[in-house]
């Protein structure tokens, strides 16, 4: 059993432990996830940070940090940990208590970043791969931004960056029934 102290049992730990694989008990702080991270100017809170408010189980202030929201999924901080921590897949299990246990943050770029990843799976799930014009278009309907990188499309367009039509993939079928499956396995968990 994890406790915080003689009595208390630290369940947000481990959540995020049995949700991600990784042992957060493990980071002894030396910070070189954060020294790393490509983005983590722009986290109200870095790698190492979340880390050790895991540790502690401050659940509500890593919830409703941004930190999850902008991890890139590179891996570049755990090539780094010196104790093997699998730090993308811890906050990748933030991402997904924060959706499960319904926290809304109040931040738009937050807000914004979470319709973005709605979207992206979306097409993913429907046509097996990235449909680019739609997302865009869907993307600046959904946040109210409507003309957002308008200037960017004639452009993009004519070199042929963003095309017209789209194709689903061949495994299109097989990639929804991946999606069903992972349903399925997470409901169990
Ligand atoms: S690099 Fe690893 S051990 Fe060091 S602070 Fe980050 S998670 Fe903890
Ligand atoms: S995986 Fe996430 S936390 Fe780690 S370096 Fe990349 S962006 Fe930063």
């Amino acid at each position: 059993m994890i406790t915080l102290g003689l009595e208390e049992k630290n369940t947000f730990l481990e959540a995020i432990n049995k949700k991600s694989g990784a042992n957060v008990l493990n980071c002894y702080q030396c910070g070189k996830c954060a020294s790393t991270c490509p983005v983590s100017d722009y986290m109200d809170f870095r790698p190492r940070e979340i880390m050790q408010m895991i540790k502690l189980g401050m659940k509500e202030e890593t919830y409703m940090s941004n930190s999850m929201w902008f991890c890139l999924t590179c891996a570049a901080c755990s090539g780094r940990c010196p104790r093997e921590i699998d730090i993308p897949a811890v906050m990748e299990a933030i991402r997904h208590l924060v959706i499960e246990e319904n926290y809304r943050s109040t931040s738009k770029k937050v807000k914004d970043i979470r319709k973005f990843h709605e979207i992206f799976l979306e097409m993913i799930k429907r046509y097996g791969r990235n449909y680019e014009l739609r997302m865009m278009a869907e993307f600046n309907i959904r946040t109210r931004n409507f003309f957002k990188d308008m200037n960017l499309a004639p452009k993009a367009l004519l070199k042929g960056k963003i095309p017209l039509g789209h194709e689903s993939t061949k495994s299109a079928k097989a990639i929804r029934k991946m999606f069903e499956l992972a349903g399925k396995l997470e409901k169990r968990k």
